[in-house]
């Protein structure tokens, strides 16, 4: 195997990269990837070049997706799509212990976590920042989440930079993207039509670095021109955002018009289904429930994906604290871009534009913001991106 440094940055040319399916085997990954299944692209396990959406790219607008074929076959020729990373770290549906019947006591196991560790094959910037989120509410507190914890450190990322925009992102706005500045392993820039078919892929960690090392043609170092390429292409995807959203005081502009009638406006249309925070790659909202079996001897505990949108949320001694679809559209608002900041010191909004595309009756919280802005008399208070 060849030493590879990190910070290395190297020509990987299309025709070598089935060898990065066959390093990330030999270096024990299970790979997770983009997919083209029911309609969309989905993130789901891969196992070769075949698997991935080669020649489609995705049309986005609020409330609407479509897959498209593109002129050229790229591999990552499209945005993202109605799943996230986080069901493989923080899954839908999970038991966390089981308790037995001991006696007059009962003891309790937590859930083991098990499972390969495994490559995230294709994050965007904004994926990667959602990380960044999700682990400073999973296991940046005093209370960490274990099976969060463990799948976590096993994770390889392998970011791509988006080479166009989708018509509902606005990581520019969030500062998340498109480039991406950190907290990769590799990180790809897909160069088509511009010479051969190839990626710059830069290594980002000293696990990225071992993975390089076993692709099965080493790839070259590259050359200054397709820096500027790539550069180039994050350069061009950050001047084509299909959204904008002014997010200076954004914190404080809530905060004071939470009596806005933008509220009922929005609250009018908005049909509590919950899409929104499901596709979100940083609502993390859940319910537990425990089940016992019927002869009372073992009892599990499950947690399950749950919504700020649905009644039963809050529901506490016997009446929901958030009764209409006005409170739980403004609690899901403010809380994802004002009071976030206080819980977790970010926002928890990375502009990747999926709760827009996926709502079906096209709620923006880019117009919603700009609506409440627009306003005279609406105050942002000052400061920063809060
Ligand atoms: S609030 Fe919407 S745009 Fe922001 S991260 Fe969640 S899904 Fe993406
Ligand atoms: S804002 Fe849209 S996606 Fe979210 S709950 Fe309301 S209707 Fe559903």
């Amino acid at each position: 195997m060849t030493e590879v440094a990190v910070g290395a940055k190297l020509t990987l040319e299309r025709a070598d990269f089935p060898g990065l399916f066959s390093a990330l085997a030999g270096a024990g990954y299970e790979i997770v990837g983009p997919t083209v299944r029911d309609s969309a692209i989905v993130y789901d396990r891969i196992h070769g070049v075949d698997d991935l959406p080669v020649g489609w790219t995705d049309k986005q607008d609020g409330g609407k997706y479509r897959l498209e074929r593109r002129a050229d076959a790229a591999l990552f020729g499209y945005n993202v799509g109605p799943f996230t990373w986080k069901k493989f770290l923080y899954p839908a549906h999970e038991r966390l212990w089981t308790a037995r019947k001991d006696g007059t006591s009962f003891t309790v196991a937590p859930e083991p976590v098990d499972g390969p560790p495994l490559a995230f094959l294709g994050m965007r910037a904004c994926e990667l920042a959602a990380l960044d989120v999700t682990d400073k509410v999973f296991q940046g507190g005093p209370v960490v989440d274990p099976g969060y914890r463990t799948r976590r450190a096993r994770i390889l990322r392998i970011a791509v930079q988006c080479a166009q925009a989708g018509g509902t992102c606005f990581c520019v706005s969030m500062g998340t993207g498109p480039g991406v500045r950190q907290g990769a392993d590799l990180v790809l820039t897909e160069i088509v039509g511009d010479g051969p078919h190839r990626f710059l892929l830069e290594v980002g960690s000293p696990a990225g670095a071992a993975v390089v090392a076993r692709l099965p043609s080493p790839p070259s170092a590259s050359p200054k021109s397709d820096e500027r390429v790539a550069h180039e292409i994050v350069e061009r995807t950050a001047r084509s955002m299909g959204r904008h959203m002014e997010a200076d005081g954004l914190r404080d502009l809530l905060k004071n018009n939470l009596e806005h009638p933008r509220w009922e406006v929005v609250a009018n249309r908005c049909l509590s289904c919950t899409n929104c925070t499901m596709v979100c790659p940083t609502c993390f909202c859940s319910s537990q429930e425990e089940v016992p079996d019927l002869d009372a001897e073992k009892v599990e505990r499950w947690r399950r994906w749950d919504s700020c949108f649905n009644l039963a949320f809050t529901e506490l001694h016997g009446a929901s604290v958030r009764k209409s679809g006005l409170s739980r559209y403004r609690q899901w608002m403010t809380h994802k871009l004002g009071t976030w900041h206080d819980q977790f010191g970010t926002s928890g909004c990375v502009g990747c534009g999926r709760c827009i595309t996926w709502c079906p009756v096209g709620i923006d919280l880019t117009e919603e913001v700009a609506a409440i802005r627009a306003t005279p008399g609406a105050t942002a208070g000052k400061g920063g991106k809060t």
